[in-house]
């Protein structure tokens, strides 16, 4: 990664807020901006250049966009007022096919690290986040090959693997692995609840497979209002593939789930795919 590139952060929470302090602990030149005055506070301990001021990221060769999915766009725009074209801005949005619809004159390059815990905001984040996790990027095809080693390179220095695919893909693949267990964990949190004894006897089972329930409310909400379709469709999916175990041979389908789910992650917990 070039040390002497000037790097933007629009929104330090969690995902802003890990990138800030993972760049600062490498000794970036970072500049960042975000909304509230007690972020701001919290985050000149790691660097000066922090402030609730968009135009001070003017200057950046590479700007990374991490606010709220909803508020993406808005910011996108403003900076497509300020910013000369030669700037690379990516975002961090959990869903991409809404980013690329419009057209900016900087260098758009959409992505989605694969990374993240149920807390929101500066204090939730932390600088190893990325480590061991991947890092989508979409609609890249227009994008000059030089400039997107740049923005894989910082990506590679946090310590994450790049993937490339394209908007509906990824669209599709999360709402599957990530969106669709959300909801289900909050469904089944809430099916539970109606059962008193149920929820005295739960134990760490019904805890795991509910940590997701806790998800940042406001991402959920987006995730829902905007990949829906793709949400459905992963439910049905699911509920196809349960058809399945129960009416088929289930000790045939019930081997090879478990072998490729003890072999997917690592003892540390990272996905070795
Ligand atoms: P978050 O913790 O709520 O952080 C977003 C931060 O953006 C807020 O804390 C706020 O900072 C700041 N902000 C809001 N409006 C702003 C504006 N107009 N200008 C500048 N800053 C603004 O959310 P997050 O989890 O980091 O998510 C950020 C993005 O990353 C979302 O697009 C999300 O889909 C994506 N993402 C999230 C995860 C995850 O697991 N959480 C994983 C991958 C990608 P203040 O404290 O200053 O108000």
């Amino acid at each position: 990664m070039d040390k002497n590139q000037k790097i933007g952060i629009v929104g330090l929470g969690l995902i802003g807020g890990s990138i800030f302090k993972a760049l600062c602990a490498l000794r970036c030149d970072v500049t960042a901006v975000s909304k509230t005055r007690s972020t701001i506070e919290k985050a000149h301990y790691y660097a000066s250049k922090v402030s609730k001021d968009l135009n001070t990221v003017k200057d950046c060769d590479i700007i990374f966009v991490c606010t709220p999915i909803n508020k993406t766009k808005k910011v996108l725009s403003q900076l497509n007022k300020i910013i000369p074209e030669t700037t690379i801005v990516t975002d961090a949005s959990s869903i991409k096919g809404f980013v690329v619809k419009k057209q900016y004159n900087f260098k758009f390059i959409p992505s989605h690290p694969m990374a993240g815990t149920e807390n929101r905001g500066f204090e939730a984040s932390y600088e190893s986040l990325f480590d061991g996790a991947k890092w989508v990027f979409t609609s890249f095809e227009k994008t000059n090959e030089n400039d997107l080693k740049k923005l894989t390179d910082i990506v590679v220095a946090l310590g994450a693997t790049p993937v490339f695919t394209t908007a509906k893909e990824h669209d599709k693949a999360v709402a599957l692995i990530s969106h669709m267990p959300m909801l289900f964990a909050q469904a089944l949190f809430k099916t539970a609840s109606k059962n008193k004894l149920a929820m005295k006897l739960a134990s760490s089972g019904f805890r795991d497979m509910t940590r997701l329930a806790m998800s940042n409310p406001e991402m959920a909400q987006d995730m829902i209002d905007i990949n829906k379709d793709n949400i459905i469709d992963a439910l049905e999916a699911v509920r196809q593939t349960c058809d399945e175990l129960i009416e088929e041979n289930y000790r045939t389908q019930i081997e090879p789930i478990i072998e490729q789910r003890r072999e997917m992650y690592d003892n540390k917990g990272k996905n070795t795919l």
